[in-house]
């Protein structure tokens, strides 16, 4: 892909903006882009530097992510919303064409990465609470102030940060950013010699930022049980706009990613708001259980991924009102005219707080309570699906107590694939 109109290839030390930021080390990567740690000169501030392939598609994708972005920015001029912020954008020309760059406020680990730290266990429901609320306060902006879906509500796509100042930080000020490359042209030997060196500053520099989050909001390093991330100080931030659209404006008829889809996304029944609090309930559940709510299965079994799901979510939550199963273009596809499905013909129902109870050995308190938060949240009609601004108030955010933890880890959960479609008859056609 570090070809024409692909990636452009970074190395350690590389100026951009005129020399404004300076790349550090390689942050992560995407089908749209690489992103770097750089440092920005002009603020003495680590900042995180998205660069995106140069053809013109990426272009194209770029220039919507920006305009998306502004918006966000220009909206939270005190940034206190939980979404990711856009510091700057410019153009930047290389070996493999021109590259729109996005530059991004640096935030720490997604939430993927917290729950596999957590060894897929399930957190602290107060941890769950806190990451909820500021996931909630960021949907709210951007639904309610700015019009905006995200569409493709993830862990992935939600990221730790500190609360931290980075300028009362010691730590951070007391680092060296790696702000020049030796001059000239050395011969390789001794120039790969200084390109490990830089490497390894860059690397150390970002431990110590790292480090710093540990305490502060952030993680380190995988804790051996749910029990060792309580003392920390969960806030998290909204990311990844490639695919968000003006509700007025809807890019694509299929939106989401599979686990996180909505039903009438499946059912191409057109979709609203209420796509991303139905994503945001699927992230809820998995970030107290450890396990992804659905996980459809598609292929070979006389019925198709999609059919799958919706058979799924009919276990957990009912039987989809027959007004709404019959409304979508692809209804007919997966539904008769009674609103069965055609090929999963007997459903085996499993209510969300037996669920939690049984599996995942949650107190019948947490669960009953747990499930009151979810339920609205997952119905099938998406207009009554709760808002973010009314999820918000909800009382299972605010309520103090549940059991701790490490009880629920420490029975003995059966973290073997026994999916919930273990628990029904499949009927080919
Ligand atoms: P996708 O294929 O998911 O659309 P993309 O090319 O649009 O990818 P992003 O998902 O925005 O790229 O970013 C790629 C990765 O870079 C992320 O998964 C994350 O690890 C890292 N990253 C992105 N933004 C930030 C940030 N602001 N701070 C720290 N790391 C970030
Ligand atoms: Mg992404
Ligand atoms: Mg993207």
């Amino acid at each position: 892909s570090y070809r024409k109109g692909g990636y452009h290839a970074v190395r350690v030390a590389d100026h951009f903006a005129a020399g404004r930021y300076i790349a550090q080390r390689k942050l992560g990567w995407g089908q749209f882009s690489t992103v770097w740690l750089a440092y920005d000169t002009r603020t003495s501030s680590y900042v995180a530097l998205k660069i995106q392939k140069s053809a013109a598609e990426f272009v194209q994708a770029a220039i919507h992510e920006i305009n998306v972005l502004s918006s966000i920015a220009d909206g939270d001029p005190s940034n206190s919303k939980y979404v990711v912020q856009l510091i700057d954008h410019f153009k930047h020309t290389g070996p493999n064409g021109q590259h729109l760059c996005m530059v991004l406020e640096f935030l720490g680990d997604s939430l993927l990465r917290l729950v596999k730290y957590n060894h897929y266990k399930g957190l602290p429901l107060n941890k769950v609470r806190e990451i909820c609320k500021c996931t909630l306060i960021g949907l709210d902006y951007l639904h309610r102030e700015l019009g905006i879906i995200h569409t493709d509500l993830k862990p992935e796509n939600i990221l730790l940060f500190s609360t931290i100042d980075p300028a009362k930080d010691p730590l951070r000020s007391g680092q060296s950013p790696i702000l020049e490359r030796p001059e000239g042209n050395l011969n390789g030997g001794v120039s790969s010699l200084i390109e490990k060196r830089l490497k390894r500053r860059a690397k150390r520099a970002v431990a110590k930022i790292s480090l710093r989050r540990d305490s502060m909001g952030g993680i380190v390093e995988a804790p051996k049980s749910g029990r060792n991330i309580d003392g920390i100080d969960v806030r998290c931030k909204i990311v990844d706009f490639g695919n968000a659209c003006f509700a007025d404006k809807p890019l694509a008829e299929e939106i989401q990613t599979r686990q996180y889809r909505a039903p009438e996304v499946i059912l191409k029944a057109g979709y609203s708001f209420s796509v991303d609090m139905w994503s945001f309930a699927c992230i809820a559940f998995e970030l107290a259980t450890g396990d992804m709510l659905f996980t459809p299965k598609g292929g070979g079994h006389g019925f198709s991924e999609d059919e799958d799901h919706l058979a799924l979510m009919m276990e957990l939550l009912g039987k989809m009102p027959r007004k709404i199963a019959i409304a979508g273009a692809q209804s007919k596809e997966f539904f008769d005219r009674h609103g069965d499905l055609k090929r999963i013909r007997r459903l085996k129902y499993l209510p969300l707080d037996k669920l939690l109870i049984d599996r995942y050995k949650f107190s019948e308190k947490d669960a009953h309570e747990f499930s009151q938060f979810l339920l609205p949240l997952l119905d099938f009609v998406p207009e009554k699906r709760p808002t973010a601004q009314q999820c918000l108030q909800h009382p299972w955010l605010n309520c103090k107590e549940s059991t701790p933890n490490e009880m629920r880890n420490e029975s003995s959960v059966e973290k073997v694939n026994i999916g919930m479609s273990n628990l029904k008859i499949k009927v080919g056609k």
